[in-house]
């Protein structure tokens, strides 16, 4: 596959085409292993956080929303400490929380929300589609040509991209296509609705996923957009949404076996 994505990059380089035929949308096993491949990358390179707490924390609750999420994922998780304002979740399960979204977020029920939403980009495979999306706009099949020569560093905009170094062929291009391109506005507001389904089925307040929004705004103002934001689009629409589907979202959290509120308070 290597060989044929290098060949299009070639072609695309030199003849400045539009689009390769040629490269096809890969299945989960192939976009699960180049995950793999940029978390391993992104792990070795970050320092876990020796936050007793805060790690207890994102343990109980990223366990508690793979579990109902329902999907048999290899999960793993780590909480980074890093200012940036950031959590994402690979394709295959693969979870990052930095400790700069902690204070933001308040509460435990707001890292629900955010971890709910993160999941559903996983179990609804956003990351596959804009992975697609990215080669069929070039840009991944440009880093995926260059990545083998000169390691793809240029291709990055995010600090998470720029972790990846040494990443050659498909892996360097799936992490630019993950880091640097914003899901679409479909996929984000499925990863909402599902995200708040996905936190109140495993026992938190699906009100809070309101809130997250609010208090991201509110720790915004007067600075640049955190990482996080900068990938998901904040508006009104987007909390009214959350807000109109809040009663599904308190039937589907009345049958939670357990119930946790909005959980202990981040300090
Ligand atoms: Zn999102």
């Amino acid at each position: 596959m290597r060989t044929v994505l290098f060949l299009c990059f070639l072609i695309l380089f030199g003849l400045n085409l539009q689009s390769c035929s040629s490269v096809k949308t890969p299945d989960d096993s192939e976009i699960n292993a180049m995950a793999l491949k940029s978390y391993e990358e992104v792990k070795s390179k970050a320092k876990i956080s020796n936050n007793a707490d805060w790690t207890a924390m994102v343990n109980r609750v990223a366990s508690r929303i793979a579990k109902a999420s329902g999907e048999n994922f290899q999960w793993e998780w780590m909480l980074i400490d890093s200012p940036e304002v950031n959590a994402w979740c690979m394709p295959g399960g693969k979870i990052a929380v930095y400790t700069g979204i902690m204070p933001v977020l308040q509460t435990e029920g707001a890292l629900a929300a955010v971890l709910g939403h993160e999941v559903a980009h996983a179990t609804k495979r956003h990351g596959k589609k804009q992975y697609a999306r990215a080669m069929k706009g070039n840009i991944a099949g440009v880093v995926i040509g260059t990545a083998t020569v000169i390691g793809g560093q240029i291709f990055c905009k995010s600090e998470s991209c720029r972790m990846i170094t040494g990443l050659g062929g498909a892996a360097a291009g799936f992490a630019v296509a993950f880091f640097d391109r914003k899901f679409s506005r479909g996929d984000e507001t499925e990863a909402d609705k599902v995200g708040q389904d996905f936190m109140a089925k495993a026992g938190y307040d699906p009100a809070e996923a309101v809130k997250v929004w609010e208090r991201m705004g509110a720790a915004n103002q007067g600075k640049a957009p955190p990482e996080f934001m900068s990938t998901h689009p904040s508006d009104e629409t987007r909390r009214k949404n959350l807000s109109t589907w809040l009663p599904e979202a308190e039937a589907v959290y009345s049958q939670a076996p357990q119930k946790y509120g909005v959980g202990e308070s981040i300090k």
